[in-house]
């Protein structure tokens, strides 16, 4: 059976992750639509792409994680089968505690039903780990995993080409008429803004808290680090084959722009000494901005005065995680079946809103 697209013409602005798992939902839900891009996809291409059910700062669970996890394991796996490359990288992660009380901590949650999922009860092994330089032990963390995100752009990028949905160019602002929805003479009942950290120079949003939080992350080379698992403490050490890693990542806020600095590359190097008694051989250094937001909920919704323009940005840290569901609830808002949850949508900045 054909199934009958659905009448609403949608544009989306930005092929980063945000935009792609946009465009996923809607293509799930037989809309038309475009997605324009300038090629640039810092964030999404540089991520690690980690999924870890934890917040090791205070030994918790990270937000919505029950729902989050099962939905984006099986949004990558169904992409991985329609692909043809595997996306969800199971790994677990050993954390190296950092104190006395982060051990005890877990050992009193790895017994909580709802924690029991995430945690891996400590063993005897796992205080003796001898694989990371540790004073407290190491606890392992269940159902983490990473995302193969160079290959998922790529292939996501060769997907929209294929199908001719992708615009490659600057989206200008000037070439839109945000009443009516006109965009470069084509009529839209939606264009949605999923430009990652650029969001902060956009002149409809830009009440909106959006924050540049620049990272940076090394790839480097050691016959020395033995490793499966992801290894974490101050920072990680992602195995990712050929005896390379990916060490990161860096936070600097307030910072749009993605040059390579020194420092960042010090303080990593430092970090994963820090963590493991190996040599190390840097062989890549990269840097992106995330978009992050004050209160650490994505932005997601409708703008207060012009209807047509939504945005989904603010995915920080955690996009790789969040994106699939989020967008699985935004197109569902767009065909009237659910309301937003009320800690994404953007009616919560309403009052920064000032009518001009
Ligand atoms: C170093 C680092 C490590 C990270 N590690 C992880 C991790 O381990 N796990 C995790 O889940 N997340 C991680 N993240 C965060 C993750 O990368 C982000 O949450 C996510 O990629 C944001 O995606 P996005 O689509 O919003 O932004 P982007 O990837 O920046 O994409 C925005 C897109 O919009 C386009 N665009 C913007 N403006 C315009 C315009 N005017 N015209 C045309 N195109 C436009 C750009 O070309 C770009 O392709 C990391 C980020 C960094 C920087």
């Amino acid at each position: 059976m054909i199934e009958k697209i659905n009448p609403q013409k949608i544009l989306i602005i930005g092929a980063g992750l945000a935009g792609i798992c946009v465009a996923r939902r809607l293509h799930e839900n037989h809309f038309d639509f475009k997605i324009i891009d300038q090629g640039l996809n810092e964030s999404s291409r540089v991520a690690a792409g980690v999924i870890n059910p934890l917040v090791f700062r205070r030994t918790t669970k990270s937000w919505r994680i029950d729902k989050f996890l099962p939905v984006a394991v099986d949004f990558y796996d169904k992409l991985s089968s329609s692909w043809g490359n595997k996306y969800y990288e199971p790994i677990p992660i050993r954390r190296a505690f950092s104190h006395l009380q982060e051990k005890e901590t877990w050992l009193e949650r790895q017994n909580w039903a709802d924690y029991s999922p995430y945690m891996k009860p400590i063993e005897q092994e796992d205080s003796d780990f001898a694989g990371v330089k540790n004073t407290f032990g190491t606890g392992v963390v269940l159902q983490s995993a990473y995302i193969h995100t160079a290959e998922f752009l790529s292939d996501a990028k060769k997907w929209l080409q294929e199908n001719n949905h992708l615009i490659e160019k600057t989206f200008k602002f000037d070439e839109l008429n945000p009443s009516n929805g006109t965009f470069d003479g084509e009529q839209y009942d939606a264009i949605i803004f999923c430009e990652g950290y650029h969001g902060i120079k956009n002149p409809f949003f830009n009440y909106l808290p959006l924050e540049a939080t620049k990272g940076e992350i090394l790839t480097v080379e050691s016959t020395e680090i033995k490793s499966t698992e992801l290894l974490n403490r101050k920072c990680f050490i992602l195995p990712v084959g050929k005896n390379q890693f990916k060490v990161g990542a860096t936070y600097t806020w307030r910072s749009p722009n993605t040059d390579l600095t020194n420092e960042a590359k010090d303080l990593l190097l430092g970090q994963a000494n820090a963590l493991v008694d190996a040599k190390i051989k840097i062989v890549d250094h990269q840097a992106g901005v995330r978009p992050t937001v004050l209160d650490r909920r994505p932005l997601i919704g409708t703008h207060p005065i012009y209807s047509k323009l939504k945005i989904f940005n603010g995915l920080g840290a955690k996009g790789y995680l969040m994106a699939p569901l989020l967008s699985q609830e935004f197109v569902a808002s767009l065909k009237n079946i659910s309301i937003l949850d009320k800690e994404v949508d953007i009616e919560r900045y309403k009052k920064r809103f000032i009518q001009e």
